[in-house]
């Protein structure tokens, strides 16, 4: 078996990486409906899949975590940055694997916002693109328009689309001054015609909402509030080189505020790998699937699976700080504004103690075999930081707890180091 050893000696002091912990006391298998107190959380893309083709590996490791029946054996959970309506990955990821996956077992980049009651019954603004509406609502968002409903409303904001100004001077128009003020802006993934929602986001939030009255004076206007769900500000996909992803739409946004406005974008919530907020709410959901599955012990262990060092491994790591509660100067871990966790009542008990961030060879990151002879971080030093600004850039954060060739091989080491073969 290859894989990277880290030393006792690296910045990740105190965790036992190797250890396979072979004389823990539980000691039985997964057959034997152990009382297992960890979990396992997977990134999809680049770990159990290419696209749509299910990875060999995965399909291995699925069969050592599943059931005759297609159960899973052990509280797992899918947490993927991409944007579809849960229903439908669960489907494709039971299907890849025959095993039985409810949607509540997938996490999408938007699906902690339903964290956010507060903003629930307010009039939203939802940014993205196909079933936007649909994945508001599964959030809870009950009162939602649309950039095309802002448009309709104001006819004369959106002037960057030139067949609008044709339209508007030729066939005249009519405003709505009706139309209710937006409370709140949900950004779930990159729009289609970038220009028009830049414009007509930056008329709403110079205006707290209300773009058809011009305030008298801009400065005062209180910014409204905004959510973003996932940060990536590139992704890979077909093409031989990353494409845009919603992050770079985000850095538009905040550049053309910055300018325009003099002051800096403020988030009201980030949400989505690699915030804390993502790994809170997984580690809830895997929590109270291991309740449903007969566990009584509460979970103190969680593994987190991921191809990409910078949003997976960052966000583990991160989460990891943040139930430690310590930061690397041993200081009190404080989370910026934009990455509050809400105290919510239905959360369950945050009890993990330990996050381990597992990376993969399958997807982003490609190992390089020199990695087994130097203790060198998965990112070279050289590498330019795509991070979001609201998340200070460590390289060491980027590390993993432990490199695996592939998941199969990386649910191998759990189960032995989990005593559960
Ligand atoms: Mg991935």
């Amino acid at each position: 078996m290859r894989h990277i050893q880290h030393s006792q000696s690296e910045n990740y002091d105190g965790y036992d990486y190797d250890s396979d912990n072979s004389d823990a006391s539980m000691g039985s298998d997964l057959s034997d409906n152990a009382e297992i107190d960890f979990g396992i959380l997977f990134d999809v893309d680049g770990v159990l899949a290419r696209g749509s083709t299910p990875l060999d590996p995965a399909k291995r490791a699925m069969e050592k975590l599943k059931d005759a029946e297609g159960n899973l054996k052990v509280p797992v959970a899918f947490v993927t940055n991409a944007c579809n309506r849960s229903a439908d990955k669960a489907r494709q990821i039971g299907n890849w694997f025959d095993i039985n996956v409810p949607p509540e077992q997938v996490i999408h980049a938007p699906t902690p916002a339903k964290l956010l009651r507060q903003f629930h019954d307010q009039h939203t603004l939802v940014i993205g693109q196909e079933h936007r509406l649909d994945i508001a609502k599964d959030l809870g968002f009950s009162n939602v328009c649309t950039i095309e409903d802002i448009k309709e409303a104001y006819p004369l904001l959106d002037m960057v689309d030139h067949n609008n100004r044709v339209r508007v001077a030729t066939e005249g128009y009519t405003e709505n001054p009706n139309f209710p003020k937006v409370d709140v802006i949900l950004l779930i993934g990159e729009p289609r015609r970038w220009e028009t929602d830049l414009q007509l986001i930056i008329d709403l939030l110079l205006t707290e909402g209300k773009p058809n009255l011009v305030p008298s004076d801009p400065r005062s206007v209180p910014q409204l509030p905004i959510i973003a769900c996932n940060m990536d500000l590139v992704f890979m996909a077909e093409a031989c080189m990353p494409r845009f992803g919603h992050g770079a739409f985000l850095l538009c946004l905040e550049t053309l505020y910055q300018k325009i406005s003099g002051r800096p974008l403020s988030y009201q919530n980030l949400v989505g790998k690699p915030c804390e907020i993502t790994y809170r709410f997984a580690e809830h959901t895997v929590a109270k699937i291991a309740r449903q599955m007969g566990f009584r012990k509460p979970l103190k262990r969680l593994y987190f699976f991921g191809d990409n060092p910078s949003v997976d491994i960052v966000g583990a790591n991160l989460y990891d700080r943040y139930i430690k509660n310590k930061d690397p100067n041993g200081n009190e871990y404080e989370l910026p504004f934009s990455r509050l966790i809400p105290q919510c009542a239905e959360l369950h008990e945050q009890t993990v103690e330990t996050c381990y961030s597992m990376l993969v060879g399958t997807g982003v990151y490609k190992h390089r075999s020199s990695d087994e002879d130097q203790e060198t971080t998965p990112t070279s030093k050289a590498s330019v930081y795509h991070g979001h600004r609201d998340i200070a850039h460590e390289e060491d954060l980027s590390k993993p707890h432990k490199y695996v060739h592939d998941v199969n091989e990386g649910i191998e080491y759990i189960l032995k180091r989990e005593s559960v073969v």
